[in-house]
């Protein structure tokens, strides 16, 4: 087992706490963090990945498998963040298959798929389409919606 600092992990184990308080999984339910700090410790002293823990493309972060339900044991993981931000995308891909797609979507779909993931419009156009779920109001004109473009497009250019 690796050394851990306990003052360190518990900061840790704080924020990541904190930082689920307000987010929803992609089927729109809210997230629960279950796990306690020992449960959460536990599972990251028996991964081994402990030192190697963090955000950069090749540190470890705990993960839900598929990206569904609570964090709780059992239904959590971890895995090299590189490969976490593949599954986003991946995701994100497919739920915008199946909708009329705009052409920007139709170019960033290329783009992920011709390995320049990481592409800033690629990134913003997740992170908006997660965070519309299930749908945002815009504060000029007071429509809500989860199109994909929404937080990203409409409401910074929005003059109703
Ligand atoms: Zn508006």
């Amino acid at each position: 087992m690796t050394d851990i600092d306990l003052n360190k992990a518990r900061k840790a184990y704080n924020q990541q706490h904190a930082s689920c308080k307000h987010r929803r999984d992609h089927s729109g339910n809210q997230i629960q963090f279950l796990l306690t700090f020992d449960e959460w410790l536990d599972i990251w002293q028996k991964s081994g990945k402990w030192a190697e823990r963090g955000r950069g493309w090749n540190s470890y972060v705990m993960s839900r498998f598929n990206d569904l339900g609570n964090y709780e044991v059992g239904n959590v993981f971890i895995q090299k963040f590189g490969s976490n931000l593949r599954d986003s995308y991946k995701r994100a891909a497919e739920s915008l298959r199946g909708r009329a797609m705009s052409e920007e979507a139709k170019r960033n779909l290329s783009i992920s798929t011709t390995g320049k993931m990481q592409s800033k419009i690629w990134n913003d156009n997740i992170a908006a389409g997660l965070r519309n779920r299930p749908g945002t109001r815009c504060p000029s004109c007071g429509r809500v919606s989860n199109w994909c473009g929404w937080v990203a497009r409409h409401i910074p250019t929005c003059k109703a």
